[in-house]
């Protein structure tokens, strides 16, 4: 391996050793990037990958609030403004009791890749906090968003750092965090989050846009193999917003989602969810806060839940793992090959370990695509909810699902044409890393060293 590359690595190792998720992205980020860096001998003297791996500014605060018997308990709150070079920092921020600086980083840096393959104007980013929103009543989870937003308003800004929704944070959270931030800032400004309810500001197709956009990107691997959608078996995890876009358009487009996990295992619908009744029955499900697939099957006769398992080994043309990191480790990428699936289409961020990531690229007959080209609709449509909001404007749910197809084709020809420029085939893993690289690396290189 280059030098260079190796040794930028290896001290992320040393030195991150405690963050393994955080070195797991890079060392799968970096590796994809030695052709590149071979062409660019001058990135080593500006220490470009070396800057690019240091968040450029990260911090945490502390975040107090009241519980509804009067209690009060105190969290962290985090937020990684990773590499502002080609735009305001953007990204979501993740309410979820696992969270520690090593999955806001992990995030953060995806972010800056994904980002820049937008072909948009935002920079990486990401934040949360620890705050379990589990069992938490409305004015509970209200008081925590006032009390999260007291600490950070200063440090964001439409033009600064526009946060977002991730995992336990939706368009209710989105509410009450910018009501805080207007009630403190004293002005109307809008463009400072996304993911916003449509009555203030948010953009028709948001909440459907990471799922719309993975299937969009989707048809375009299926066209490259002469194949179509439609009749077409997918295997989701989770049960989510994400999923809930996906089930939504492949049962538009005359596909089937057959699986959805949850924390307590996963369920299989020979009929998929592919009636409006099923797909709206995800939303009753996620806004229960009960996080049981269960229900599911529970609802829906003709459906099996599977106790304690997850779907990955169902036979099924296409995998999208669409639930959260680290889903799909080697034995199930094991199970996936072995099961015939042809297509294994990532959408949750970094959803597979290292080896199975690389043991599923080296199957005969498996295409592989990443989650930071596959989700990256959602981000995207953020941005045109700033740009809508930037104009004082609001565009039609066609305007804006015309908007994220086109984004979500160019996303995939520019990672196909960045993988074949460097020789290296078909290889639409290293064609976006490869791709998403090269706009940060040229800005940073235009704006001196720092
Ligand atoms: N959390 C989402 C992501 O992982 C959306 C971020 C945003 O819209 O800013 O990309």
């Amino acid at each position: 391996m280059n030098a260079y590359l190796e040794r930028t690595i290896e001290n992320v190792k040393s030195k991150y050793a405690n963050e393994p998720e955080f070195v797991q992205t890079v060392e799968e980020v970096l590796s994809s990037l030695e052709p590149v860096i071979e062409k660019h001998p001058e990135y080593e003297n500006a220490d470009l990958l070396g800057r690019m791996v240091e968040p450029e500014r990260m911090f945490t605060f502390r975040v107090a609030w009241m519980a509804d018997d009067g209690s009060w308990h105190t969290n962290t709150g985090y937020r990684c403004q990773f590499n502002g070079a080609i735009g305001p920092y953007k990204g979501g921020l993740r309410f979820q009791k696992n969270v520690y600086p090593g999955i806001i980083k992990f995030l953060g840096f995806e972010q800056i890749f994904k980002n820049s393959l937008t072909g948009l104007p935002i920079g990486g980013g990401k934040g949360g906090s620890d705050f379990d929103p589990a069992g938490k009543s409305d004015a509970e989870i209200m008081r925590f968003c006032q009390s999260y937003m007291q600490a950070l308003y200063r440090y964001i800004g439409p033009d600064v750092d526009v946060p977002a929704g991730d995992m336990g944070v939706g368009a209710r959270e989105i509410g009450y965090l910018f009501g805080e931030y207007r009630r403190l800032k004293g002005t109307f400004e809008n463009g400072v989050l996304t993911g916003k309810g449509f009555s203030y500001g948010g953009s028709r197709i948001r909440p459907e846009a990471t799922g719309y956009g993975a299937v969009y990107y989707l048809e375009n691997v299926l066209k490259h193999e002469g194949e179509s959608i439609k009749d077409k078996t997918i295997a989701c995890a989770g049960f989510g917003n994400v999923t809930w876009g996906i089930c939504k358009k492949a049962f538009q487009l005359g596909a089937k989602v057959v699986t959805l996990s949850g924390p307590d295992g996963y369920v299989y619908d020979p009929e998929g969810v592919a009636t409006e009744e099923k797909v709206n029955y995800l939303l009753e499900m996620r806004d229960s806060g009960r996080n049981r697939v269960q229900d599911y099957a529970d609802k829906f006769p003709g459906t099996t839940f599977y106790p304690g398992e997850k779907p990955w080994g169902v036979k099924v043309d296409i995998c999208m793992p669409s639930a959260m990191q680290n889903d799909v480790h080697m034995e199930h990428a094991k199970k996936i090959a072995e099961a015939g699936v042809k297509y294994y289409i990532e959408v949750a961020n970094m959803p597979t370990t290292n080896d199975a990531l690389k043991y599923l690229m080296d199957c005969d007959n498996m295409i592989v695509a990443p989650s930071k080209a596959v989700n990256a609709g959602g981000v995207a449509t953020s941005a045109l909810e700033m740009s809508q909001n930037s104009e004082r404007l609001v565009w039609s749910a066609e305007e804006v699902d015309k908007q994220l197809k086109q984004i979500m084709d160019t996303i995939y020809n520019m990672s196909v044409e960045a993988a074949e420029e460097y020789g290296l085939g078909y290889n639409l893993v290293a064609g976006a890393n490869i791709a998403g690289f090269q706009r940060v690396a040229d800005a940073m290189m235009a704006q001196g060293v720092f």
